[in-house]
Parts: structure tokens; sequence; C-alpha cells
């Protein structure tokens, strides 16, 4: 695949421990003055929004600290009625996936009602109200220009995906500080979805040669690191190279189409409500297996980073064996392995396999899913 095309976007990334610290002069250099915080519970138990109420003093104008997990619609539009009756000029997501995904949804909402035409863009232009990202977790949102949110008036409630360049994080904040207390399970789980958008990103569609150097890159880092910061959570070194990992792989992920994997964890999380995570932590080895024979030579450099030796395999052989080192790293790090282990129903699977086959992403798999009964195999498979 020689030809390539991609829409790169203008971040200012800051990373390092007790980068936190240069909030205050990256918002002035913003020139923002009515600052609106996004983040969830436990963010503010762990004493972070009282860092940022230090950090931002009169400048932060308006907190939502009840986000919950999928971007819920109803949450979605009261923080953005919130942050019109503000006035705010910029937002800041702190946390993990989806704290930032409402300050992109905030962002994206008050861009939509100043102007509703033309909408949305796919080319970087001043965004109204830019949006400031300082992830916790491993997920990898800080680095792209999409959000997911769950429409739950809907029966069944769907997550569908929105993108527009004006919402990609201005300004990320990366600081392994803020992810020493990440408990051991979300430490896992979330550093499993960071894996998986290497993998995804590897063998996408829209591949070029920046996401492919990337996604490798992370994948080393995530290999080495992850094992670490599930069983030593304190381990600032390591958690430093995670956090890098996890850069990588949004990185990676930001300008390329993702396949089937993504499509099964939006219908998962969104209608199930697996957490992400957990979501992508089942699904991957299977995702991995389902495109082995057509992305094999993409995912080698993946599986040798994993601990295959991939010059005693053939490369499907080598692939396989790479799904199977995700699923038993899984088990290690004591996350569930089978949807049955987290509430999903055996007899929704038909009608989640029937979604999923409306999904985008499927649809950009790389092995071209042709009917549902495929995807509802892969969902027996992993139940
Ligand atoms: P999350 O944001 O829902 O957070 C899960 C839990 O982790 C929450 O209870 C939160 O309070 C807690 N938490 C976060 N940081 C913590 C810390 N340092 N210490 C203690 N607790 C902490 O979960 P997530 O997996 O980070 O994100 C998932 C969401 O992000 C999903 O909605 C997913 O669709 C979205 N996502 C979007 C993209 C994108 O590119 N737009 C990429 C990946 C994920």
């Amino acid at each position: 695949m020689e030809d390539f095309h991609y829409v790169a976007y203008a971040q200012e990334v800051i990373f390092g421990p007790g980068s936190v610290g240069r909030l205050g002069e990256t918002v002035e250099r913003l020139g923002a003055q009515r600052i609106m915080l996004c983040t969830s519970r436990s963010l503010r138990a762990g004493g972070y929004v009282a860092t940022m109420e230090s950090i931002l003093g009169s400048r932060l104008v308006a907190i939502f600290d009840e986000v919950l997990p999928h971007v819920q619609d109803v949450q979605a539009e009261e923080a953005s009625a919130f942050a019109e009756g503000k006035q705010i000029d910029a937002v800041i997501g702190l946390g993990g996936g989806s704290p930032l995904g409402m300050a992109k949804a905030v962002a994206y909402e008050l861009e939509k009602r100043a102007r509703p035409l033309p909408h949305p863009s796919t080319l970087a232009s001043q965004p109204l109200v830019p949006v400031v990202a300082i992830p916790t977790t491993y997920a990898g949102s800080e680095m792209t220009a999409v959000f997911g949110i769950t429409h739950t008036r809907e029966k069944p409630p769907r997550k569908i995906t929105v993108s527009d360049a004006k919402i990609v994080p201005k300004i990320v904040l990366y600081d392994p500080n803020l992810t020493l207390d990440l408990p051991p399970a979300l430490t896992a789980s979330t550093g499993i979805n960071a894996l998986a958008h290497c993998i995804e990103a590897l063998y996408s569609r829209t591949r070029h040669p920046l996401s492919t150097a990337a996604a490798v890159s992370a994948v080393r880092h995530i290999a080495e690191a992850l094992p670490v910061c599930y069983a030593q959570g304190s381990d600032l070194d390591a958690r430093t190279q995670m956090l890098i990992g996890a850069h990588l792989a949004g990185r990676s992920l930001a300008d390329v189409t993702m396949g089937l994997h993504h499509g099964l964890c939006h219908v998962l999380g969104g209608t199930a409500n697996v957490p992400h995570g957990i979501a992508n932590s089942i699904i991957l080895p299977h995702a991995m297996r389902f495109n082995a024979e057509m992305t094999a030579q993409q995912l080698l450099p993946a599986a040798e980073a994993l601990g295959v030796r991939v010059e005693e395999l053939s490369p499907v052989a080598a692939v396989e064996a790479a799904a199977q080192k995700v699923f038993d790293l899984v088990g290690q790090m004591k996350l569930p392995q089978h949807l049955r282990d987290v509430g999903v129903r055996e007899a929704d699977l038909s009608e989640f396999a029937q979604m999923a086959f409306r999904n985008r992403t499927v649809h950009n798999n790389p092995r071209p899913v042709t009917d549902a009964g495929e995807i509802e195999r892969l969902l027996r498979a992993a139940w």
C-alpha cells in the first residue's frame, strides 16, 4: 500500500512528570479567561479538582464533575447548556476518555450553535472553544478529533461517533504523576484499549507511514510497561513509559479509520453498558484472529513486540499466537475474558451483530464483512 492520504492536526503536546504545573501558562497562551472543567467524581475525590482550582483561580468559571461513562446525550446537553450560560471560552477535559469526550462534546455543541454552517469541518481552523486535554488513563482520546456519544433515548441505546477537526484538543498535558493512583483494573483495561488502537491502526485501510511507525513503537512501550504498571502502580518510570505508549497509540489512531473491533466495542459499550476498556480486552484477541489471514504482514511487528518468535512461524500463525498472548495478558491482569462474565446475555448477541453490521467502522474493516452472521460467530466465540 504505497498511496496514502491523511489530515494531521495542530496540537501542542506537553509531556513529563509535573507537567500539570504548566497548565496556567498554557491557558494564558490560549488567551482563555472563562474556563470550564469536565471531569468525573473519582478525580475530585483524588484531589485533582482542587489542584485545577488552585492553578486556574478565577479563570475557572464552571465545573462539571459528574461525567458518566460513554458520554450520554442527556449529560452532554446539560453540560453544554451550563457552558453556554457561563459563556466559556475554553474547556478542559481531565480524566479518562469519558471526561475528555464530554469536553469535546461541549466544544462541538457550542460551535454548532454559534456557526450552524458549514459544519462539521474536516480541516483544522480556529475553534470557538478550544479543548485542553489532561488524560489520566490510557484511552488516547486526547489525540483525536472524535468523540463517542450514547443516544440514551433510543431503544436500545446506541453509541455513535462524531468527528470534527475543531474539537481536537489544542493542548494536551500528559503528567504521569496523575496516573500513579489509577487502580490496577483500570490500568489494565485502558492499557489494552491503547494496544487495540495500535492493532487497528496497523491494519487500517487508511494506514500511512506515520500511523504505522507510531503504532509499532506504542506496542513496544505497552508490552514492556503495562504488566509493570499493573503490578506496581507507583512505579513512575513504568507509568511514564506506559503513558508514552498510550500517546503513540492515540497518535496512531488519530488519522486512520478503525475497523470491526472498534465497531463492536461501541455496541457493547453504548447498548450493553460494558466499560470501554473491558469491551476492548474481551474483543481484541477475537478481532485479531478474525483479521489474521488478511493482515498478518501488517501485524507481524506487533506480534514480535508482544514476544512471539515470528521467525519460527508462518505470518498467520504468528498473529494467532499474538492474539493468544493478548488473551493471556488479559487473564493475567485478572480482567474478564468472556462477554458472559460482564452481564452480556447470549440472547442479545444476534441483535448486537446486526447493530455492529450497520456501523461504519465495520465496513472499514480490512477483511470485508459481508453479513451479520460473521460478526455473530465472533461474538459467540467471545461469549
Ligand atoms: P472513563 O473515562 O469512563 O473512566 C473510567 C473510570 O476511571 C472512571 O470511574 C474514572 O473516574 C476513573 N479514573 C480515571 N482516571 C483515574 C485516576 N487517575 N485515578 C482513579 N480513577 C480514575 O474510561 P476510559 O476507558 O478512560 O475511557 C473510555 C471512554 O473514552 C469511552 O467512552 C470511549 O468511547 C472513549 N474513547 C474515545 C476515544 C477517542 O478517540 N475519541 C479513544 C478511546 C476511548
